[in-house]
This record gives structure tokens, C-alpha cells and sequence, in this order.
């Protein structure tokens, strides 16, 4: 009350002052002054005093006024709807994003019962029991978590959000915090996401589909290729043999030479697409290790003469000899490296070596290397050599010719067997192939067994003959039968030929044969039926009649169904006088000649 106005104080000598200070009115008048002085300086200091608190309280309100400008901002400007409800659950702050998303301005909505308005109706309940407890305790599940829901629009829409909320505790009540996010662009993410994924899987399966389809095609087609071949390649075999002009010879050779090119080249593509439809099994056998180096000895040796190089076959002393695995594999890709060794090399020496890699437990780890003093390749064609069609010079393929697939073959088939496969080669200096294979050694080596359906050819030389015995051949094919009949009689045999399966076991029936060829697609009865019948009639057919299987389907499968209808062996189309003969030693004894 006192600041702002200005006092006079006046101090007055009364009776009682006088009579002790008689003399003294000098003295009141002193006295007084003082008096008015010290409240004077008193009255100012306390207003300073004042004015500096006015300062404070100012400065102070209008920090707090900042302040609060920006949390307005921030709120204001969130992407997020920022939204508040107090203790009675009404909507106490409702931000500009809260707006946008939920559509109510913020006039609207305060004071409205939060839950009323944008809860779905589905979740009221639940929201309602939790609301109760938290009033009383500002606690709950929901809180201190982000959920994913949905809220009510405005407009009566229902939008995806996802909603976080917190407690805050004022004036002793609760009051909850809520942020809110519209996810309907991230579910419309989501979803486009989802049906992207689902619909790359949908592909995928679709691509894996035509892959196998494209695999059973090119098994067809080369099955379906090999049946015509038969024809070509026994045809011309016969032609050979048969009294020629020197230009019918070279004409028969040429043809002979393509049609072998070109039935190597099928083999190798039911082979790579065998593969790739997972379909090529491999065989567990006993074999000698022996056996499949000769078997390399007679196929190239001869070849490697012709062209003045020296062919080298060694299997050094600790390699064992018998040993358990699929020598037919074995033998394809060694041979497939020799013959590429053979082809391109001019002079020197071809040589091919096993030696041991490396003993684990219970396998024996072998490493085959095949090397020539050829012409070499070139340090940056050796990367791409295993990847199917891929030669390392155009100009060198067109001079020796081969297609490209039989490395990619080579190297699927070791992998298939656990190995690996490389190259090591200088241009113009020769080239090494290596691969290593794991092989299980086989217990016994009395238990040695040549993959009995893989006939390798019978030595060079002399055929050997069945004169006069009796073949029965079963084959729809009439190109097939007279390629067939043709190769059977030059090895001494008698044919008669039928067209299907039921006619075979009738002709069995009635007459006595030595041994039966059966095809094994054929109208009426196929061969495997024919077979099953014939070996469950054995009262009146000899059990031991050997009945050979002899087809274009080159399919592993295939030898284990013929095996199990009864057949006694297998061989595939195109057949040739000495797979005949190979097969014909094997289960008939020849006929003494005379
Ligand atoms: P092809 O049927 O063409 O021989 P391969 O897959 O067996 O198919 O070989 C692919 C290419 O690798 C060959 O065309 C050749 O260019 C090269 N090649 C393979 N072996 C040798 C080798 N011993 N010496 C030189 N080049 C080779």
C-alpha cells in the first residue's frame, strides 16, 4: 500500500518529552528530520525491491508464453494426431493432425466423450472396463504400448491407425495422452507388398514348373530322337558291311560319323536335363577301378595312334582297386576328358592318372587327372568352360566340332558324386584336368562286379558267333526290327519278329527260342507286362529264357522297372552288333565254331 506514494512524517515533542528535555525543542526538530529520512530511504528501497519482482514476473511469463508457442508449434505441426482426454474421458487437445485424420476440428471435439466418438463400437467395451481403471489408477494394459486398430472418421469410415498412449497425472487426476498415425498408406504398402510376394512366389513355382516341364520335353524329345537313330546308325552299320564303292564307303562313314555326333550330343542333353529335373540317380556298385581304365585304354588308344600321340593310362599302387560307386558316371566323365585331351592335341601324349587324395573316414578320396600337351586355353575362356555350351574358341569348335555340353555335364556329375572339378591349362602348352571323387572301398574284392547294364564293348577282334540258336525279337518299330534282325543274324542267330508284347508270349508258347529282345513300349502289351506274364507262366516257358530289354528309354528308373518285371538285362537304343554280342556273351553261351 505504500508504494507508489510519497509521505511526509512529522514528528511533534509532547508534554512528557518536554518535561525530560526541557530546553531541547531544537532537538525535536532534529529528531523529526531523521525520522522522515530513514522512512524515506526505506520506502525506496522496498519499491526497487518491487520493481525488480515486476521484471522477473515478466520475463518469466513470457519465457512460459514462448514456451508454450512452441509446444504449439510442434503440436501443430506433428504429422501425428496428438489427442487428449481428462479424467472424465473428454477430449481436452485435439491437434491440426488430429483434424486431417479423424476429420473433427478442434471446436468440435472438446469436451466430447473421446471413446463415443472415435472408437469403433466392437472395441467399446473392452476400451470402457480399462478407461475405469485407469481413472482410478492411472494404469492399463493398453498403455505405454502402440496398437494397431482401427478408428472411427468423421464421415463414418472406419481408417487403419496406430495409437500410443501414456498417462499424465494433474491436480491428482489422470488424464491420458494418445498419438495417433493413419496407416492406410502402410497397409495399402503392406497389402501391395504382400500381393508382390505372393505373387513373385506364384512365379517362381510357375518358372520351377516350366523348368521341369522344359526337362521332361528335352527327356522326350531325346528318347523320342534316339528311336529314329537306331535306325540311322544300324542302317549304316549294316551298309558298311556290306560290299561298297570306295565313294559309298566315305558317303556311309560321313553319315556313320554324324549320327554318332549327334546321338553323343542327345545323350548329353537328356543327361543335363536329367539332371536338372533331379532325375538322374546315381548306382551304388562294386567295380574295379581296373576295369574302367582299360575299358578308356580301349576306346582311345587306338584313336590316339592313329593321330601319332602317345595314351597313358596309370593307377598308382595305393589306389585300392576295388571300390564302391557308380562306374558308369565315372567312366563318362573320364572319357569325356580324354576325348577332349585325344581331340585337341597334335602331338605329345595324352595321359590319365588316379591317384589317392586324401583318406577320410570310411571313404577313399580320389583324384583322377587328365592331361595333354595340346593347344591349350587360354587363361580367361578356362572360368566359363564348365557352364553348358560354352566352348573356348569359336574357330577351334568349328575345326574340331562338339557342342559345348559335355564339361557342364562332366561337372554336374562330380558334384552329383561329392567331387569337385578344374582346369589348369596354358595356351599352346597342354592342359590338365583334375577331378576328385569320393569313393567308398568295396569289402571284398571277390564281390567285384562290372556294372552288368552298362555292356562296354567286347574286344576288337573276331565277333563271336550263336550260330543257329533262336532269338525272338519284340519290337512295333519296323525300321527297328530290321536294324534289329539285321545285327542278330550277322551274329549267327535266327530271328523271328512280332509286333507287341502278347504276340511275344504267344509265339513263346508254341515255339522254342534261346533268347527273347523285347522293346518296351509297344501297342497292346508293352514289354514289361509281356515279361511279368511270361516269367508267371513258367510251366510252360523256361524259367531261364534270358529276356533282354532293349529300348530307347535311356532313363534310370527304367533298368530298375525291367529288372523287376523279370528281365535279365538292358540295353538302349541305338543298338550295335557288339552291344548285341556283349549282351548275347553274357547270358547265352556261344556256339562252338567249327
Ligand atoms: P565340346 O563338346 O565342345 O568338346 P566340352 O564341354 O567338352 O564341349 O568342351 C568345351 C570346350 O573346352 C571345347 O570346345 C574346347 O574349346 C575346350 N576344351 C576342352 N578340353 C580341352 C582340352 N583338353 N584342350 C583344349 N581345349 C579344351
Amino acid at each position: 500500500m505504500a508504494f507508489g506514494k510519497t509521505f511526509l512524517v512529522t514528528a511533534k515533542a509532547g508534554p512528557e518529552f518536554v518535561a525530560l528535555h526541557p530546553a531541547s525543542a531544537w532537538l525535536t526538530a532534529l529528531f523529526g528530520l531523521l525520522l522522515s529520512a530513514a522512512a524515506a530511504s526505506l520506502v525506496s528501497v522496498l519499491h526497487r525491491r518491487r520493481e525488480k519482482l515486476e521484471q522477473l514476473v515478466m520475463k518469466r511469463s513470457s519465457e512460459l508464453q514462448e514456451r508454450s508457442a512452441d509446444l504449439k508449434a510442434i503440436t501443430d505441426s506433428a504429422f501425428d494426431a496428438i489427442v487428449m482426454m481428462d479424467a472424465l474421458g473428454h477430449v481436452s487437445y485435439w491437434n491440426p493432425a488430429a483434424e486431417r485424420i479423424l476429420g473433427y476440428t478442434s471446436s468440435e471435439v472438446i469436451g466430447q466423450d473421446l471413446h463415443g466418438l472415435i472408437v469403433p463400437a466392437r472395441y467399446r467395451d473392452g476400451f470402457n472396463a480399462g478407461f475405469l481403471r485407469f481413472q482410478q489408477t492411472g494404469q492399463g494394459a493398453a498403455l505405454g504400448k502402440t496398437h494397431d486398430l482401427e478408428a472411427i472418421h468423421k464421415d463414418g469410415q472406419e481408417i487403419p491407425v496406430q495409437i500410443s498412449l501414456s498417462a499424465i497425472e494433474t491436480n491428482g487426476a489422470w488424464h491420458a495422452v494418445g498419438i495417433l498415425r493413419d496407416t492406410t498408406e502402410r497397409k495399402f504398402a503392406d497389402e501391395a507388398l504382400r500381393q508382390a510376394t505372393a505373387r513373385a512366389s506364384e512365379q517362381a513355382a510357375k518358372a520351377e514348373l516350366a523348368n521341369q516341364a522344359k526337362s521332361e520335353f528335352l527327356a522326350n524329345m531325346s528318347h523320342e530322337i534316339r528311336t529314329p537313330m537306331n535306325g540311322v546308325i544300324g542302317m549304316t552299320e549294316q551298309l558298311l558291311d556290306s560290299a561298297l564303292t570306295s565313294q559309298q564307303r566315305h558317303c556311309a562313314e560321313v553319315i556313320r560319323d554324324s549320327s554318332e555326333a549327334l546321338l553323343n550330343l542327345i545323350n548329353g542333353i537328356l543327361d543335363l536335363s536329367k539332371v536338372e529335373a533331379g532325375k538322374l540317380d546315381l548306382e551304388v556298385l562294386d567295380f574295379d577301378i581296373s576295369a574302367v581304365f582299360n575299358h578308356l585304354t580301349r576306346i582311345f588308344a587306338q584313336q590316339a595312334r592313329n593321330k601319332g600321340l602317345e595314351f597313358i593310362t596309370t593307377i598308382d599302387p595305393d589306389v585300392p582297386r576295388a571300390l564302391r560307386g557308380d562306374p558308369g558316371r565315372l567312366r563318362q566323365v573320364l572319357v569325356n576328358l580324354a576325348g577332349n585331351a585325344v581331340k585337341f592335341t597334335a602331338t605329345g601324349v595324352v595321359t590319365v592318372r588316379v591317384g589317392l587324395a586324401d583318406a577320410a573316414l570310411g571313404a577313399i578320396g580320389l583324384r583322377f587327372v587328365v592331361s595333354d600337351t595340346g593347344i591349350g586355353i587360354a587363361a580367361d575362356k578356362q572360368a566359363l568352360l564348365f557352364e553348358k555350351f560354352s566352348q573356348a574358341d569359336v574357330s577351334t569348335t568349328r575345326h574340331y566340332g562338339g557342342s559345348g555340353l559335355g564339361l557342364a555335364i562332366s561337372k554336374q556329375l562330380v558334384q552329383l558324386m561329392g567331387g569337385d572339378i578344374g582346369v589348369e591349362s596354358t595356351e599352346g602348352h597342354g592342359t590338365s584336368f583334375w577331378f576328385t571323387l569320393p569313393l567308398a572301398q568295396s569289402l571284398s574284392l571277390t564281390q567285384l562286379n562290372p556294372n552288368p547294364l552298362q555292356p562296354t564293348a567286347p574286344a576288337i577282334g573276331k565277333l563271336p558267333t550263336w550260330q543257329g540258336l533262336r532269338a525272338l525279337l519284340a519290337e512295333d518299330n519296323i525300321i527297328n526290327q530290321k536294324v534289329a534282325v539285321g545285327f542278330l543274324q550277322k551274329l549267327g542267330l535266327r530271328v523271328d519278329v512280332v509286333g507287341n508284347g502278347s504276340d511275344a508270349c504267344q509265339a513263346l508258347t508254341s515255339e522254342v527260342y534261346d533268347v527273347v529282345f523285347m522293346d518296351l513300349q509297344m501297342p497292346v502289351m508293352d514289354g514289361l507286362d509281356a515279361t511279368r506274364l511270361l516269367r508267371s507262366s513258367q510251366a510252360t516257358i523256361n524259367p531261364g529264357l534270358p529276356v533282354i530289354a532293349m529300348t530307347a528309354n535311356a532313363m534310370v528308373g527304367a533298368r530298375q522297372q525291367c529288372l523287376e518285371a523279370g528281365m535279365n538285362d538292358y540295353i538302349t537304343k541305338p543298338v550295335t552288333t557288339r552291344s548285341l554280342a556283349h549282351v548275347l556273351e553274357k547270358w547265352m553261351p556261344r556256339v562252338p565254331s567249327h
